[in-house]
């Protein structure tokens, strides 16, 4: 069976023929794109005629960076986002709880401690489930509390040391508070889904879905354990995922650890903290640090000596301006003493740079992975906002400007899962209040539009299958509401994905 698009706006992002009207796909490849005439003249004893009337195709949208795992999980959890007091994230828990099989952890997430004006207490989670471990995730997912019964099952006492790039938080007289930063929370994070990890092929079965509905194609899943990269064969096998999900591997004793025992594929490596990632700011004439740094510049060289050696790519994620010069610096070496691993990197997030970090990483010529949707999403306030006036926050036409490749994602949960609402919020640097950040930095549609198609793919390693509307690629393809290149900025983010189409197939409307 051949199927012939025609009659449509066909943005191809191929730059030997920008624009389209027609496509033909056979047995999941896209085979011809041009015009509508020629394209019908593929017709085959068994074919299907498209019509378009007029409507505008997209590659497939590529996230880099995406937490596919955790958001699927977390539909099964009580959701706390919208939560004011402690009182509102103890009745979200007790509800949790009864839902909550025998052996698994009462896991509620989204809490803001800015909307609730403090943070809760292994005391406020006790009084909600006295008798088994809970676990309360921040929005962010780098901080946590747990309850009494949680902290003794990971073995967090009193006494317990702070680890490397990592904090518990204590009370006056030195007990544990339950809040965890960073790597102090890997245990309880690990051990709390243990149980839950066997829905897998249930949850992802449902986000898959969700995610073609959004025109997500392709996805690289930012964080996968050992465990849970079991999971993900389970579900492959079970023909679960309606899009294409690849794996960034982190070790099985947390995030945020040192992937020692990653299992093979490419890795992840935090290099700093997420709300409190590592910042160096001048103020009033004064130096100041600030944040996690989980690696010196030397530890990390040899941590991306020995992924290139064994063959492996590395994601950098580093927010900081502290954390990408560590980055930054540690790539400069480790390329000069291996310089094909220039290909084999990236770096993800990068929120914080300066001028001087936009050069460098421009003249390394690696790919950073960005999200725009966060400037769309209120609750993203980071870190207090540098009163330094040489940090940038996010500045992507400064980037582009300097030549950085960019490419976009969305970190979901942590931000928006809509690719649309990330290039509407790149374009327009207006949140969904309508507070405008630096809109210096706005970037071109038609820039924003390839950072989540094309570059996305680049960034991925999956431009040879994917990103682009050309003969031989996947017939990865969306059906728009409206041509984002000739709609007016303020309607771009309520474009609607008519369809989608994954591997030739109409993932969305199923
Ligand atoms: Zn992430």
């Amino acid at each position: 069976m051949i199927r012939l698009f025609v009659n449509a706006t066909v943005l191809t992002l191929d730059a030997s023929l920008p624009v389209a009207q027609a496509l033909a796909v056979k047995n999941g490849r896209i085979v011809e794109v041009g015009g509508t005439d020629e394209v019908l003249w593929l017709r085959e004893d068994e074919y299907e005629v498209i019509d378009l009337q007029g409507r505008t195709v997209v590659p497939g949208f590529v996230d880099p960076h995406n937490h596919f795992s955790i958001g699927a999980f977390e539909t099964l959890w009580a959701d706390c986002r919208e939560a004011r007091s402690v009182a509102d994230l103890q009745r979200a828990l007790t509800a949790a709880a009864v839902d909550t099989p025998v052996g698994a952890w009462v896991r509620a997430v989204g809490y803001d401690h800015r909307l609730i004006g403090l943070h809760p207490t292994r005391g406020d989670l006790d009084a909600a489930v006295p008798d088994r471990p809970a676990l309360l995730m921040h929005f962010s997912h780098h901080q946590c509390v747990a309850n009494s019964r949680a902290l003794a099952e990971a073995g967090i006492a009193r006494g317990t040391p702070d680890p490397p790039g990592g904090q518990i938080a204590r009370d006056k007289s030195g007990e544990p508070t339950g809040l965890l930063f960073e790597r102090a929370m890997s245990r309880v994070e690990t051990l709390s889904r243990e149980a839950w990890e066997a829905r897998f092929v249930e949850v992802a079965r449902a986000a898959s879905r969700r995610y073609a509905a959004l025109g997500i194609t392709a996805i690289q899943d930012a964080a996968v354990t050992p465990a849970m990269a079991r999971r993900y064969a389970e579900a492959r096998a079970a023909g679960a995922l309606a899009i294409d999900v690849g794996e960034l591997m982190v070790g099985s004793r947390g995030w945020f650890e040192r992937p020692d025992d990653a299992a093979a594929g490419a890795l992840k490596i935090f290099v700093d903290g997420g709300y409190r990632c590592a910042m160096r700011v001048r103020r009033d004439g004064a130096t100041r640090t600030s944040g996690f740094l989980f690696y010196t510049r030397e530890e990390l060289t040899a941590l991306l000596l020995a992924a290139w050696r064994a063959g492996r790519s590395v994601v950098c994620h580093a927010i900081g301006n502290l954390g990408v010069e560590t980055a930054v610096d540690a790539i400069k070496d480790a390329v000069g003493a291996f310089p094909d691993g220039r290909e084999r990197v990236r770096i993800d997030h990068a929120i914080f740079l300066t001028p001087d970090l936009i050069a460098r990483i421009a003249d390394l010529g690696i790919w950073v992975v960005v999200q725009p949707s966060f400037l769309w999403d209120s609750r993203d306030r980071p870190n207090a906002t540098p009163a330094d006036p040489a940090i940038l926050q996010r500045p992507f036409a400064s980037a582009g400007l300097a030549g950085v490749k960019q490419a976009f994602s969305s970190d979901y949960p942590c931000g928006s899962n809509s690719p649309i609402v990330g290039i509407a919020a790149a374009v327009t640097r207006t949140s969904r209040e309508g507070h405008v950040a630096a809109p210096d930095e706005a970037m071109a549609v038609a820039d924003a539009l390839e950072a989540y198609t094309l570059g996305a793919a680049r960034a991925a390693g999956l431009d040879a299958i994917a990103g682009s509307l050309e003969s031989g690629k996947r017939a990865d393809l969306l059906v728009l509401s409206s041509n984002p290149l000739e709609c007016a900025r303020a309607e771009l983010a309520s474009i609607r994905v008519l369809e989608t189409w994954t591997n030739g197939v109409r993932s969305n409307p199923p």
